[in-house]
């Protein structure tokens, strides 16, 4: 008998290429069907076929409060009720560029957008107008986006000159991006000591977050840092996953690190189109209409989403929110360590962001999750799927926790873990 999710699939296909609008969540790597959803509301999706899941994905991460949190829906709703958009300043557009400058340390001008993608293309040109260099560094793994110089990912050996990962990127656009191995503090160095008049800046993500889980080493983060200020470079944090994710300060809280750009999407716009980029005032300060790199956008900073934006930040900005979303977090994670160590699986996780891996050891590289038992996960998470819980549709992606998630949610999912893991 044909689900409801299946039926809706087959005839996603006919007008949406692959039936779906955005490629992973079309359960290509894990195969099956992908679920549908109806409904959220706090820690829980509906599918099509009315089965409810506890859900670690969050729409991908923005959904920190939560699905349907009454406070951003009212927001929401009340805003949409003056208009959707007017393509003109508005005073939310102020509040919202003043708390995030306030919240962040590393911010002195930030620009709103609507998606990571346009945060993350917008600050390299940002940078490269800026330093008048056009050469940028990307990191194995790390996702920002689908900007055509992005689109590129390593081939083997140390130091790796751009190939597109894509189709339809040309190959001079690629060829200035440099990929090398995250974590090799002496590939980067090797590679500012030769081309380092060169180099317009580095991109990363502070936390890798879109090759599953992987935690920079404090040798790392300091290279970054120390080198690309050595020589005239521009240090941009992408942060549209782990913003606000990790902590009030994002991973440039924890680190201790001020980076020259950084990015913002997800939790920052609560669940709506909205993303930022922002940071030292003298390199913002070369974004039209004041300086000579442009950069615009009909929606950006639409009124409807900087509403949500401004309700999900004043929530997690009340006394003791990360702590008690770090805790449920670390909860689910010692939880599977546990549940894990006689099956191969270990887990992690900072603030509300967590990753599970078939493998031994916590991966540090993405050499170290692409070695990770892949069809175990695939195994690991159809058994999930059967028991209501909605992880994400690939081994390469992290989890997150939402303030939504109680203790009976982390004891089922443990119990469904038990289970899932006797299976594969
Ligand atoms: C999600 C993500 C992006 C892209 O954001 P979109 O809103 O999907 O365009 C960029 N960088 C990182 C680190 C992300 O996790």
């Amino acid at each position: 008998m044909t689900t409801r999710n299946e039926q809706l699939f087959e005839s996603a296909k006919k007008h949406i290429p692959g039936g779906v609008n955005s490629p992973v969540r079309a359960f290509g790597s894990v195969g099956g069907t992908p679920c549908f959803f109806t409904k959220g509301e706090g820690a829980y999706v509906w599918d099509a076929d009315g089965k409810k899941y506890i859900d670690y994905v969050g729409s991908w991460g923005p959904l920190i409060l939560g699905h349907a949190h009454p406070k951003v829906i009212d927001a929401v709703i009340d805003t949409a009720k003056n208009g959707m958009s007017f393509g003109a300043p508005t005073e939310a557009e102020v509040t919202i560029a003043d708390v995030l400058c306030e919240m962040l340390p590393s911010l002195e001008q930030v620009r709103l957008v609507s998606s990571g993608t346009e945060a993350t293309m917008s600050a390299i040109r940002l940078a490269r107008g800026f330093t008048g260099r056009d050469k940028l560094i990307k990191f194995e793994g790390c996702y920002h986006g689908h900007a055509d110089s992005l689109l590129v990912k390593a081939g083997s050996g140390l130091l790796t000159f751009g190939n597109p990962s894509s189709a339809g990127v040309p190959a001079a656009v690629a060829a200035d991006t440099i990929v090398l191995p995250y974590n090799d503090v002496a590939a980067l160095e090797a590679l500012f000591a030769e081309q380092g008049s060169e180099i317009a800046a580095i991109i990363v993500e502070p936390i890798a977050g879109n090759m599953n889980m992987v935690q920079p080493s404090a040798q790392f983060v300091a290279a970054m840092r120390n080198l690309t200020m050595q020589h005239g470079a521009v240090l941009i944090y992408d942060e549209v996953m782990t913003g606000f994710r990790v902590g009030l300060q994002c991973t440039q809280g924890l680190h201790g690190v001020t980076p020259d750009l950084t990015c913002l999407g997800k939790v920052v716009g609560g669940g709506m189109p909205l993303a930022a980029f922002g940071g030292r005032a003298d390199i913002m300060g070369y974004l039209a209409p004041l300086g000579p790199v442009y950069q615009a956008g009909t929606l950006s900073g639409n009124p409807v989403a900087v509403a949500a934006g401004l309700a999900t930040l004043a929530e997690i900005r009340q006394d003791g929110f990360f702590a008690k979303l770090s805790a449920q977090t670390a909860k689910l994670v010692a939880g599977l360590n546990e549940l894990g160590k006689d099956h191969g699986l270990c887990a992690q996780s900072v603030g509300g962001m967590f990753g599970v891996y078939f493998a031994e050891v916590v991966p540090t590289s993405f050499a170290d999750v692409m070695a990770s038992d892949r069809t175990r996960f695939n195994a690991f998470f159809h058994a999930m799927l059967d028991q209501g819980i909605y992880l994400a549709p690939s081994a390469f992606e992290a989890g997150f926790v939402s303030a939504a998630h109680s203790d009976a949610d982390i004891d089922a999912t443990l119990a469904a873990a038990k289970i899932a893991l006797s299976r594969c």
